[in-house]
């Protein structure tokens, strides 16, 4: 492994030996290492030492990247593939294109087509709720004027189908307006017309059923499973697990009263996730979420969040440096997955999180 890295490394590796050539008081130089505390004292002060003195060392390599790898012509190609795949009605494909197209997008007016057409197939695939955060996410993203009435007439549907007939009947009348506006030809207007109409029409006659609004970009409950009572030494487990240690089974757990069928006694999160290349733009980067309408990275063509709290999450804590050692990671031939899942643990941790925890 140490191979890989002092051959292929490129850049990075030359500028931390350079640095450990020009400071070599700080290393170990000819300390005996007498025992493991002694190891880790030496190896707590060569970082402390390295971040105090040579914060900044890899900043000439990572701000001269072109770091925003995305590209519009990118999106638009992989769009038409969505297109074709859609066309013959295969949707999960389709989706999958269209995630793409999405996390490439480098402009709004891009996005904003890529967020519109996989609102198409969530609306055939009947996913009211995601078709209809991708229309509101299409028109905040300058979705082109002469063609909202088709979108608007959508997101008419997508209301209808889960019963805001309210807000159906204003959107409807919203589509048709922008309709006239941007149809010329009555041959074509009269038609979209008459089926915004028919819309209405259903909605009025439902309006006194109509179901509250709600705000569908909230983020949604986490569907883990509750503990009924939270053990007060280890709060993963539930208070009917008691820890213990027997020279027989070593540590473990046993019960404290009976357990019923199917009751939880176990939740814990996981420190972190790692999605496998193969499902990089098919799930949430950071909770590994299979949603179907994803959102994309900010910085990034090959990560996709499920909603706004774990993008923030992620920029907050690793995503922000991750994105930007991509690149150069992957021009290194270093790009493997064993490699980024490392990278991921270190820098979804804060420098003290690996010096002060013993
Ligand atoms: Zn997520």
């Amino acid at each position: 492994m140490s191979k890989t890295l002092g051959n292929s490394a490129g850049q990075l590796d030359q500028k931390f030996r350079n640095w450990c050539l020009s400071n070599p008081s700080k290393l170990y130089g000819d300390v005996v290492f007498e025992n493991v505390a002694k190891v880790r004292e030496l190896q707590v002060n060569c970082i402390r030492d390295f971040n105090e003195t040579a914060s900044d060392i890899f900043d000439d390599i990572l701000g001269g990247e072109d770091l925003n790898v995305k590209n519009n012509d990118a999106s638009d190609m992989i769009r038409d593939q969505g297109n074709k795949v859609y066309q013959k009605k295969q949707f999960k494909a389709a989706i999958d294109c269209y995630n793409k197209a999405i996390s490439h997008a480098k402009d709004d007016s891009v996005l904003a087509l890529g967020y519109a057409n996989r609102s198409a197939v969530l609306f055939q695939m009947e996913e009211f709720k995601a078709c209809y955060r991708d229309i509101e996410r299409a028109i905040m993203s300058s979705y082109p004027q002469n063609l909202v009435h088709k979108l608007l007439d959508r997101k008419g549907k997508c209301l209808m189908k889960l019963s805001h007939f309210s807000e159906a009947i204003i959107t409807f009348g919203e589509a048709i307006a922008m309709a006239k506006k941007n149809i010329s030809d009555e041959t074509k207007l009269r038609p979209f017309i008459n089926e915004a109409q028919k819309g209405l029409k259903l909605c009025s006659s439902k309006k006194s059923s109509s179901v509250q609004m709600v705000n569908y970009f909230d983020s949604e409950e986490s569907n883990l499973p509750m503990l009924t009572g939270m053990n007060p030494k280890m709060p993963a487990f539930s208070k009917a697990v008691k820890i213990t240690y027997s020279k027989e089974n070593g540590r473990h757990g046993v019960a404290t009263r009976k357990i019923g069928c199917g009751e939880v006694i176990l939740v814990e999160n996981s420190g972190f996730n790692f999605a496998n290349f193969n499902s990089r733009v098919e799930v949430c980067t950071h909770c590994l979420s299979p949603k179907l309408d994803l959102i994309p990275s900010p910085l990034s063509a090959n990560d996709m969040f499920c909603c706004t709290t774990c993008k923030e999450n992620a920029m907050n804590s690793y995503h922000d440096k991750e994105a930007r050692l991509l690149s150069i990671l992957e021009n290194s031939g270093l790009g493997q997955e064993e490699w980024l899942i490392s990278l991921r643990l270190v820098l979804s941790k804060s420098l003290s999180f690996f010096l002060e925890d013993s």
